[in-house]
């Protein structure tokens, strides 16, 4: 049976805001959307009935995608290292913590996994974009509140390793689908995955329609590895005996990788902190299946030059905001990134910004007819705003900068 409820105002993201709306929903999931002037007779009906839950005055958002973690991290209650580390040093950092908790077994990757998930949840996140490094987390994940993309991670810098390694992977993606778990591959880097190996993945994820998501362009140490095949991420390489002629082509460029990622079902640029015009301009022309995400704190973490975060979406490219781990960030509260970016990029559109950790994050993920709007098949939980008579009454674009600016204070509402 269906229920309905109104509200003041009604943001879906992916539709024009709607004043004085009404939503109609059925077990959990969004049936309809409107506005009181064209609701259905059986909104009316339920209306004279004193059936419809009046919201009052509230805006209504979608719930949020956090399309970039590695839950594993969650535990963290502060970043690994410090970020006056050389790259290649800080990820040393990260693999010594994890080879350290690893060695407490599997029980405690579930417990930080489950934390994390939690802290997300709370803040209104209901679909996340997971870095999986463990294939045993299926029934883990299948658990949880929020909605896991379970991306598995994929290192491998050897030729002679790839077709053994991708068939791994396609094993995972078949028992992620008969778990019920979204999945979806990731070849980390182009330091750690050598270049026949992404294009591999690339063709697994069109075969099974999931996401295929890798760290790129992230740091000036991987600018000179893929632009001119040398510099300290080489080095490291060649001292762990990993370094192979063949991992990255000859004339590389990011174009390259971007183009190859590009052939994937649906692609996610994870940082590009180092691409340029040329880039973006590719991008902007690629945004029918690929998306960047933009760490925005981790971003800062690190120092890197400023992001070029309105030149990206004046060249058409589909940006989401990701929280990262808290390996490089104090918290996973997405909200919190949405407060950073506003603050750093004030003249960004509202409605704009928020489609950054909805609507394109939940595209960027595969999750897009069920998540990140407020219509028709979307999963039922919206984040509630209280709104002021004023502001209710205010044009749409001058309350929704009133919503902005007070996200920190919305409510998960499970209609
Ligand atoms: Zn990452």
């Amino acid at each position: 049976m269906s229920t309905y409820y109104r509200a003041a105002w009604v943001f879906p993201l992916n539709a024009p805001p709607i004043n004085e709306g009404w939503v109609e929903v059925d077990n959990g999931v969004v049936t309809r959307v409107g506005s009181e002037s064209t609701a259905p007779p059986e909104f009316q009906i339920a209306q004279q009935q004193l059936e419809v839950q009046d919201l009052g005055n509230v805006a209504l958002l979608p719930g949020l995608v956090n399309p970039h973690t590695h839950l594993e991290f969650s535990e963290l209650s502060t970043p690994v290292g410090d970020p006056s580390l050389d790259f290649d040093a800080w990820i040393a950092e990260v693999v010594k913590y994890r080879r350290e908790k690893a060695a407490q077994g599997a029980e405690w990757l579930e417990e930080t996994i489950t934390l994390g998930a939690s802290e997300s949840s709370e803040i209104g996140v209901l679909g996340i974009g997971e870095i999986t490094t463990s294939q045993s987390l299926l029934a883990c994940y299948s658990k949880l509140k929020t909605r896991i993309v379970s991306l598995l991670e994929v290192i491998n810098f050897s030729a002679e390793q790839v077709s053994a390694v991708t068939a791994g992977v396609q094993n995972y993606l078949a028992q992620a689908a008969t778990s019920g778990v979204n999945a979806g591959v990731s070849p980390h880097a182009p330091y750690t995955v050598h270049w026949e190996q992404l294009k591999s993945l690339c063709e697994l994820s069109r075969d099974f329609e999931v996401p295929c998501v890798m760290h790129l362009a992230e740091t000036a140490e991987e600018c000179a590895l893929v632009q001119t095949r040398s510099g300290p991420l080489r080095e490291m390489l060649e001292r762990l005996g990993m370094w192979e002629e063949s991992g990255i082509p000859l004339e590389s460029s990011f174009q390259q990788y971007i183009e190859t990622l590009a052939s994937s079902w649906r692609a996610l640029i994870v940082h590009g902190n180092y691409l340029k015009h040329d880039d973006w301009d590719l991008l902007g022309r690629l945004n029918s299946n690929v998306s960047v995400c933009y760490c925005p704190r981790t971003h800062h973490y690190f120092q890197h030059p400023t992001y070029a975060l309105e030149e990206m979406l004046a060249a058409g490219v589909r940006v989401c905001l990701g929280t990262d781990s808290r390996a490089s960030n104090p918290d996973l509260n997405l909200l919190a990134e949405v407060e950073f970016v506003r603050n750093e990029y004030p003249d960004l559109n509202p409605s704009t910004l928020l489609e950054l950790v909805t609507v394109n994050a939940a595209f960027a993920l595969g999750l897009e007819s069920t998540h990140g709007f407020i219509g028709t098949n979307a999963v039922a939980s919206v984040l509630s705003v209280s709104l002021t008579q004023e502001e209710a009454e205010a044009s749409e674009s001058a309350c929704l900068s009133a919503v902005v600016t007070r996200l920190s204070e919305a409510q998960l509402v499970r209609l």
